[in-house]
């Protein structure tokens, strides 16, 4: 089966809408107004994005470019949205058969929060406008750092004042996971196989495919390896295996509701005035504490040395003991606040790294990698995320720059656009943990 076969049912409605784009005060491209990431315009190919389409997106002429994603993480669902933006025809393969609110807080920088203010829903609002209410307001609050033996507050740093046109969001991964997943689902209506488990991908001269579990063999113009850490599709981009390596740190995260904090007087006034973000730096260790949504979620993690092996698996269930060992001589409140998580909700996350790939394209050009699974990323640079979202603007628009005969002209340019920025700002999160020693990530 060929993806060129399959015509989205979502496109074929919004193109016959005839709301314009400039509902939102929102214009593109013809107007000049930079509109992607690294200064690309938005009007590539000279489009003036005169199409209109109820205010999802500009509608662009289409490429006749296919294009397989692997992986719906932010990466994945990034690279979708952007190349049916582009007017590529895309598919998407995901290896879990349900979607699940998982995992606890995540950072998306500014880089992030201009690609999100970008993307208009059926609705009328924008992405952006759906993650703000789930997001960290500190505009009062900011940043109280503590000694971390005393308790003593040593600095309150005040956030910058906010840029609309770049804004950033800090809230739960899976409830932004799942603004995404079901606007690329839903509302762009982008084919989106779930429970398909990609092991083999594979390439000729005139097109790249991957083979399903039972044997199916999809093909397409191009196959994105949006496939996260542990990457199949990386196999055949490097033609060896290579493996991920433990950084020699892991997190105890944990997000939960209020209520045990509500209930003690001494830790109340973390949730009972809307938003808060604490901290408390000590000898290579940090421990970092938030409230979120006005307060009624907490979520916090605090850093610690780790030398298990990350063969099986970098997540586990963590134990409220061993993070009361950290707290030995620390400020009490620490443990006071810790001492509210309910156990299961209590995380040991491996920090996983790898040095960086020689390559994230095939020999062929036809296959690629993307995010996590081409560079993952200390979490002190804050931006593993952030990278694979403008990694999937990039490429999106290197291949409708360069068109469905040049394939692999579109791969590698992405690669050399990206692979000098994303190894500046890999850096950037070294340098940060190697600033001092006493706080490592
Ligand atoms: C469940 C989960 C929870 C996370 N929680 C946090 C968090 O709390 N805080 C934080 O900072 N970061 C978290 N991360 C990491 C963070 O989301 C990523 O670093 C970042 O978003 C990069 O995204 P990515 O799309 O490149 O990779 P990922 O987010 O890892 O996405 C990769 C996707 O590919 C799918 N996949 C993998 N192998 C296959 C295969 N063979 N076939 C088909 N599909 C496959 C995975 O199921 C996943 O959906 C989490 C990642 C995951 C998967």
């Amino acid at each position: 089966m060929a993806v060129d076969d399959q015509v989205s049912a979502g496109e074929a409605i919004i193109s016959a809408d005839s709301h314009t784009d400039g509902i939102n005060g929102h214009t593109n491209g013809a107007n000049g107004h930079t509109d992607g990431v690294n200064g690309h315009t938005d009007g590539v190919n000279g489009h003036t994005n005169g199409h209109t389409n109820g205010g999802l997106h500009p509608e662009k002429p289409k490429t006749g470019i296919t294009v397989i994603i692997v992986g719906a993480g932010f990466g994945g669902l990034c690279a979708a949205i952007e190349c049916h933006r582009q007017g590529h025809s895309v598919r998407l393969f995901e290896s879990f058969s349900e979607l699940k609110i998982l995992g606890d807080i995540i950072s998306f920088g500014a880089n992030a929060g201009r690609i999100f203010r970008r993307w208009h829903t059926s609705s009328g609002d924008r992405i952006s406008d759906r993650l703000r209410p789930l997001s960290i307001d500190l505009s009062s609050y900011g940043f109280n750092i503590h000694k971390f033996d005393t308790g003593e507050i040593v600095l309150n740093s005040k956030n910058p004042p906010a840029d609309p046109e770049a804004p950033v969001f800090n809230g739960h991964r899976g409830e932004f996971h799942s603004i995404l997943f079901h606007y690329v689902k839903d509302e762009l209506r982008v084919p989106v196989r779930l429970g398909c488990r990609i092991q083999k991908y594979f390439e000729t001269e005139s097109e790249a495919g991957i083979e399903l579990e039972a044997g199916e063999r999809v093909t397409a113009d191009v196959v994105i390896g949006a496939d996260g850490v542990r990457s199949k599709a990386r196999e055949l981009v490097l033609g060896y295996v290579d493996k991920p390596k433990s950084s020699g740190y892991a997190v105890y995260r944990a997000w939960f509701d209020n209520s045990g904090m509500m209930a003690d007087p001494e830790t109340r006034q973390f949730c009972e005035n809307g938003d808060t973000f604490n901290g408390w730096i000590g000898p290579e260790v940090h421990f970092l504490f938030s409230t979120i949504k006005g307060g009624t979620d907490c979520c916090w993690v605090l850093t610690h040395k780790d030398d298990a092996g990350i063969e099986e698996s970098w997540s586990f269930p963590g134990k409220l003991e061993d993070v009361y060992k950290v707290f030995e001589g620390w400020d009490p409140m620490c443990k006071r606040i810790v001492s509210k998580t309910p156990e299961d909700k209590l995380v040991d996350w491996k920090i996983v790294y790898r040095d960086p790939l020689f390559s994230w394209v095939s020999n062929g050009g036809r296959t690629m990698l993307l995010g996590d699974s081409a560079h993952p990323f200390l979490p002190t640079s804050a931006q593993g995320a952030t990278q694979a979202m403008e990694d999937g603007v990039t490429i999106a628009i290197s291949l409708r720059e360069a068109g469905k005969g040049n394939i692999g002209g579109a791969t590698r340019a992405f690669q050399k656009i990206r692979y000098e920025r994303v190894k500046g700002v890999q850096k950037t999160g070294e340098t940060t943990r190697d600033v001092s020693d006493i706080c490592p990530f």
